[in-house]
């Protein structure tokens, strides 16, 4: 099928995913380093992957910066795509409309739910036309990530109804349910006290065929991850756990080590936490 959107990479790596009962990563990235980190772990992994950027890149590294990704992820020797996470601002979601993105998360939870979907709806139909799949997310994911806009409301759990209603009234193709997942840190008790597994049960139940992500996934929970993927999630946004060895390093041979060996040494070490958590997903040998 080579129709929209099933001609879509983002869609036909998460599409594979669904039917194969796995998850893919998707690897939050701020600069180079992150996305040639990734890359090579997709790749000696033989798996799909998705690179993540935020607005924040397409303002501070601008337009450039968003063409070497999706090239980047396109010249991959294993299916990758280029994600724009947590688009709030509307002209952000425009702006990013014409540029080479597979798919884009447009983040309109801040808003009440009708306008969510009216927004999203908008949004899903603009993009047909420039052949680009929409993620959104529905209840609340709360708190803030480097480069999204920390919303400090209270967690609105995704109700399982109300999730099938908003997948049919957008036709979004992805979708991102607030089960008690937060970005940044967890209170004492961490995802194994927060994370209500019959609600993403019951949301997949009553639309069996969306496809689900899984935000606020910090700090990973071996056990846990794999029992969110029995029950359908396909898309894990990664960001911090990666930073955290990435930046550890950094910070120890900073001043060190030629610049060569650094850019080397550090890229090694992302590649290697990816690796470890593209294997936790299962979809290592995946890539057709
Ligand atoms: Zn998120």
């Amino acid at each position: 099928m080579s129709e929209y959107p099933y001609n879509n990479r983002t869609f036909q790596i998460l599409d594979a995913a669904e039917k194969g009962g796995y998850a893919v990563a998707a690897f939050n990235c701020y600069n180079t380093d992150g996305i040639l980190g990734s890359i090579k772990a997709a790749e000696r992994m033989k798996s799909p992957a998705i690179i993540e950027i935020f607005p924040w890149s397409m303002h501070f590294h601008g337009p450039e910066f968003i063409k070497f990704a999706s090239e980047a992820c396109h010249a991959a020797s294993v299916p990758m795509a280029l994600h724009l996470d947590h688009c709030t601002l509307e002209p952000d979601v425009y702006k990013a409309l014409e540029l080479p993105f597979d798919s884009i998360m447009v983040d309109a939870s801040s808003h009440d739910p009708e306008e969510n979907i009216r927004f999203v709806r908008h949004i899903v139909e603009l993009a047909k036309g420039r052949g680009i799949t929409i993620e959104a997310e529905m209840g609340r994911i709360v708190g803030g990530e480097d480069g999204v806009p920390t919303v400090d409301m209270e967690t609105l759990y995704t109700e399982p109804e109300l999730a099938a209603e908003f997948i049919d009234g957008t036709g979004v193709h992805f979708l991102a349910p607030s089960i008690g997942n937060v970005h940044g840190p967890y209170p004492p008790g961490g995802p194994e006290k927060y994370w209500q597994l019959d609600r993403l049960e019951m949301i997949k139940k009553l639309s069996p065929s969306s496809i689900l992500v899984l935000h606020g996934a910090y700090p990973i929970i071996d056990g846990l991850m794999k029992k969110t993927i029995e029950l359908g999630i396909r898309k894990v946004n990664l960001n911090k756990n990666l930073h955290e060895c990435y930046l550890e390093f950094l910070g120890k041979n900073v001043g060190k080590l030629e610049m060569t060996q650094l850019q080397e040494k550090s890229i090694a070490v992302w590649t290697e936490e990816a690796e470890r958590c593209i294997k936790l997903l299962g979809s290592d040998g995946k890539a057709a």
